[in-house]
């Protein structure tokens, strides 16, 4: 299946969370075999050329993508966590939201110094969801080589959040 085909299996859903947001909606591509697979082929293809020892995914929908894509690569799968559901010693970062915080974790052990990591994640809106998720691998020693998405929303500026020498995958853009 091509990028364009795989593309139309995302369903837009108008004001949901709220009024004004366009929620993309990825369980219609999920649900879809072929669709499914072939983004994750088109993934793994782009990031064939890096050398990556742990792929981080962002609770949830980033589990969705991060598990097949560790797999299909050969690297470790490292979760990043909400609050309290990690079992092992955490370290844990806040971050802001529209309105308010929210707070992020993983297993401080999860990654030996200097390991080559990919951050993955569903969507990337305004990119405080992985800036975050950069720190906290950071903090227990990870070398962030890149973060990917299935998504980009690129009008949000979420680009703008990744570090410098950290390089931007994103398989699908929308204005
Ligand atoms: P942000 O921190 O603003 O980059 O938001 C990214 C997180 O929020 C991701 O985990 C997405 O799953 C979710 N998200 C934000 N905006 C949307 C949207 N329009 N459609 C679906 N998910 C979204």
């Amino acid at each position: 299946m091509n990028a364009d085909e795989i593309k139309s299996k995302i369903r837009n859903i108008s004001n949901f969370p709220k009024p004004g947001i366009e929620f993309k909606d990825i369980t219609t591509l999920l649900k879809d075999k072929e669709a499914f697979k072939s983004a994750i082929d088109l993934m793994a293809k782009e990031l064939s050329q890096e050398k990556i020892d742990y792929v981080v995914a962002i609770e949830s929908r980033g589990y969705l993508l991060g598990a097949p894509l560790a797999y299909k690569l050969g690297a470790g799968l490292v979760l990043v966590r909400k609050p309290g559901k990690l079992p092992a010693a955490v370290e844990r970062i806040e971050y802001d939201l529209e309105y308010g915080t929210d707070v992020l974790e993983i297993h401080k052990d999860s990654i030996e110094e200097g390991k080559k990591v990919l951050v993955i994640d569903d969507l990337l809106a305004t990119g405080g969801t992985v800036k975050a998720a950069i720190d906290l691998v950071k903090k227990v020693g990870g070398d962030v080589i890149g973060a990917a998405f299935l998504i980009e929303l690129e009008a949000l500026g979420g680009k703008k959040k990744i570090p410098e020498g950290t390089k931007l995958y994103s398989l699908f853009k929308y204005e």
